[in-house]
């Protein structure tokens, strides 16, 4: 069975989907070691890397099944009644309680219950109240009662992920119970394995594109308090960079555009480019509108660690991360999505608009993409149709920064005319060519049977999984291989021109 990139069933392995597109004009004669250093310097590269990580779960910790037990929606203005957990009633507390919420409950005037069974209920009941208090304290920007659910060795890093949050506009924060009940230690200590469903970016709850991490915490449950001693990394698509990271960020209408303080003086330059491809994306926006376009700006140890992309630094100089949330019933369904760009790796201006305006592509047309096995054309339609709106629709084609990689690729004779998917072995030049192979693909489909033919392709292909030579017949009325000849036909035709 193929693997999905959301599901929990069938994950994919780490690295599955990682794709990486080094291209660059220019760099076809380049042995790739000489990559890095060519791509500082050359002025008239446009550099395009890029990586799309996809995580499976980690194996759990406990193996209890999960029971998802919405915590408490201390969300800013948008309060919600969150269901019963163990017979209690949860109610979000109303704006002009939350800032009241400061410590988690007493232990003194709330005697441990003798029955193992009495007390797991107690402390699950204890730790949504605490948690509760603690997610209205973000949202309510009390940083000392954020504080006060934790240990004190790890509450500067707390606060750092505290200050973080509200650097990225954080307008929504609620915690969901993942373990059904507290994983008990011999110590007294318990574990329990929590998701943070939240949105940044300063919209409003009621229209954010939701996103949610997963992680273990490991709390103390001494006589006068409980207490996280212990937050993990997320393990999901994690860490995300709020979590570890201290950052900066600056904002406009459709964007927000952060980074760690050392690349702090790059965001100024970065903005207007971000909100131009966020913007330019927009336009594209078929299937659903993005709440806010979430850029970060990495070095390579940032883009090593953020999402678990390990080993990414090599091969990507920027990736678009589709994210997943929790819902209420249990199942993680899409919601929201980041980009990274590598600033290590951006040579000039124009490799960082180009590459802003790619990965803006992706964020719109991967949009709350529904699960689905994954198929061979994937690839090439998701790159040729971000690369489509990287370049615009409508510009001349002969402008296309990728021709001259494509032109060598073609000309040397490595193509048999299939579009087919970058993989380790490709040397850069040839990774640039695919991707410029794809471009042209896909702008013959769309100019030659139109746009909503093609997005309708596109949309049963690249986002619903069916098989392309089913689309095919169905939106073009002709088999895949076809199509496929017609397209090929179109690269050789363009690139000798
Ligand atoms: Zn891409």
């Amino acid at each position: 069975m193929a693997c999905n990139r959301y599901a929990i069933a069938t994950p994919c392995p780490a690295d599955h989907g990682i794709l990486f597109l080094p291209l660059m004009s220019g760099f076809a004669r380049s042995p790739p070691q000489s990559l890095r250093h060519r791509s500082l310097h050359n002025e008239t590269s446009p550099l395009e890397t890029e990586a799309v990580p996809v995580l499976p779960h980690t194996p759990r910790r406990t193996t209890r099944p999960p029971r998802w037990l919405l915590v408490s929606a201390a969300a800013a203005m948008f309060a919600l009644a969150a269901g019963a957990v163990f017979g209690v009633d949860i109610s979000v507390p109303d704006r002009s309680d939350r800032g009241t919420l400061v410590t988690a409950p007493n232990r003194a005037s709330s005697p441990k219950p003798q029955d193992p069974q009495e007390l797991e209920q107690w402390r699950m009941t204890q730790a949504q109240q605490a948690l509760e208090a603690n997610a209205s304290a973000l949202l309510d920007e009390n940083k000392t009662a954020w504080l006060s659910l934790y240990d004190e060795p790890i509450q500067a890093d707390l606060g750092r992920r505290f200050d973080s949050l509200h650097t990225m506009q954080v307008s929504q924060f609620e915690y969901q119970f993942i373990d059904e009940a507290p994983d008990a230690k011999d110590d007294g200590t318990f574990e329990l394995r929590l998701a943070a469903n939240y949105c940044l970016g300063g919209v409003p709850a009621d229209d954010c594109d939701r996103t949610s991490i997963f992680f273990d915490t490991s709390w103390s449950d001494s006589a006068s308090q409980l207490r996280i001693t212990e937050v993990d990394e997320s393990h999901e698509r994690g860490p995300r960079p709020w979590e570890v990271t201290a950052l900066e960020a600056v904002s406009d209408a459709r964007t927000i555009v952060a980074a760690p303080p050392e690349y702090a003086h790059r965001l100024d330059e970065m903005l207007p480019m971000a909100e131009e491809a966020a913007r330019n994306a927009d336009k594209y926006a078929r299937f659903g509108q993005v709440d806010r376009y979430i850029f970060y700006l990495a070095g390579d140890e940032e883009f090593d660690h953020w999402y678990g992309l390990e080993k990414s630094s090599s091969l990507a100089s920027a990736f678009m991360v589709p994210l997943t949330q929790a819902r209420a019933d249990g199942q993680s369904v899409p919601g929201g999505a980041n980009v990274v760009v590598n600033q290590d790796k951006i040579a000039n201006a124009q490799d960082f608009r180009t590459t802003l305006r790619h990965e803006a592509a992706h964020v719109v047309l991967d949009h709350e993409a529904p699960v689905h096995d994954r198929q061979p054309e994937e690839w090439w339609l998701s790159e040729g149709m971000a690369e489509l709106v990287q370049h615009g629709h409508d510009t001349d084609v002969s402008q296309y920064l990728r021709m001259s990689d494509v032109r060598e690729y073609v000309s040397s004779g490595g193509w048999d005319g299939s579009f087919t998917e970058v993989t380790d072995s490709d040397e850069a030049a040839a990774a640039s060519a695919k991707y410029g192979i794809a471009f042209y693909g896909t702008y013959y489909l769309y100019t030659e049977y139109g746009d909503d033919e093609f997005m309708d392709f596109f949309e049963q292909v690249a986002r619903n999984g069916v098989a392309a030579d089913t689309a095919s017949r169905d939106v073009f009325g002709r088999s895949y291989q076809q199509v496929e000849s017609e397209m090929a036909e179109f690269v050789h035709a363009t690139v000798s021109a």
